[in-house]
């Protein structure tokens, strides 16, 4: 997520939860209905089963981004939104987190408040698919664009148990908006992020809100496979329910708006990498590593054959092998071999 809104860095975080699922509902990029629009509604009711009866089902891995400082350089908001309107980036944070302080008022409600109430005064009317436009002018990291690509290959390789599935989801505070303007935007599962109404108030007002602790929530419908936001998270479901255990989810995060997300993945059997910008201080992720928050460290280098990429990939080969384990063991318990 970003770091700005959150007082901690500079930026504030994009959001985006069920966009994914609307377009491939088909409905309109912007309507209002209940965020329930999943991507993978579709795919719900299968992946409820777990372990179901006749064949072993657990073989889906998640890898889960933060997008601002992560996949991204910088916060999303910056390469588009605050240009336009003519706002100094790190003033805009600074007067954010500063109202917020001073207001005791939520620092990503205050940015999403602030974002518009600066575009108003500028007279700049920004829509939603202006929103979606930004994205197009987002930078990403280095080797994000064939990451996805390079990552299923490299399973496909080295999956020796049939029927394994990779996933890619986004939790971030940015805006869902400008995540789907992307270009990586289709190579997501699901993209949960903050979100605006426009047309309900004069100026946008927030939908959907995902703070640091916030985005554990996803992660917990990830693991359950409750993806549908209209649905309720918090009823208890038997681990050997839970379509994607933690253990099969790699969280990738780079600093301490991501400290949350970390620690439940890491408490929970999971795992979690933390990325600094190439050729830049990695002291945060060293801090994170020394408090046993993530597995690895990397420069966010998303190339094949980089530390990121090496490091990603002797995680996923642990996964495969206790995949591997674990579909023997589930045959041999019900006498099938
Ligand atoms: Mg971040």
């Amino acid at each position: 997520m970003n770091e700005g809104a959150t007082g901690r860095g500079k930026g504030a975080g994009g959001g985006g939860m069920a966009r994914a699922a609307s377009r491939s509902a088909g409905k309109a990029a912007n309507d209002d209905a209940p965020m329930a629009r999943a991507k993978t509604s579709g795919k719900q009711d299968r992946r409820k089963q777990g372990g179901g009866r006749h064949v072993f089902e657990k073989k889906s891995i998640a890898l889960v981004y933060d997008f601002d400082g992560t996949l991204s350089p910088k916060p999303m908001q910056e390469y588009a939104f605050l240009p336009q309107v003519g706002v100094d980036a790190a003033a805009f944070w600074q007067e954010s987190n500063a109202i917020a302080r001073a207001e005791q008022a939520d620092p990503l409600i205050t940015y999403m408040h602030l974002l518009y109430k600066k575009a108003k005064a500028a007279g700049v009317r920004i829509d939603r698919s202006d929103l979606v436009a930004q994205g197009r002018q987002v930078e990403l990291f280095a080797g994000v664009m064939e990451w996805f690509d390079a990552i299923a290959e490299y399973v496909k390789l080295r999956a020796e148990s049939h029927g394994v599935e990779i996933r890619h989801y986004l939790i971030s505070s940015g805006l869902t908006e400008i995540i789907e303007g992307t270009p990586i935007y289709d190579r997501f599962t699901n993209v949960f992020a903050s979100e605006y109404w426009f047309d309900a108030y004069d100026l946008p007002y927030p939908k959907r809100v995902i703070t640091d602790t916030g985005k554990t929530q996803y992660l917990f419908r990830i693991n359950k496979g409750v993806e549908d936001l209209g649905q309720n998270i918090n009823q208890h479901m038997p681990e050997v329910e839970r379509p994607i255990p933690f253990s099969n989810m790699v969280y990738f995060g780079d600093g301490e708006t991501d400290v949350p997300s970390m620690a439940v993945m890491r408490k929970n059997g999971g795992h979690a990498i933390a990325v600094y910008p190439p050729g830049k201080s990695k002291q945060k992720c060293v801090d994170l590593f020394h408090a046993n928050r993530v597995d690895f460290f990397a420069p966010a280098d998303y190339r094949r054959g980089s530390d990121l990429f090496r490091r990603t990939c002797l995680l996923l080969d642990r996964m495969l092998a206790d995949i591997r384990v674990q579909e023997e063991t589930w045959r041999m318990t019900r006498g099938l071999k």
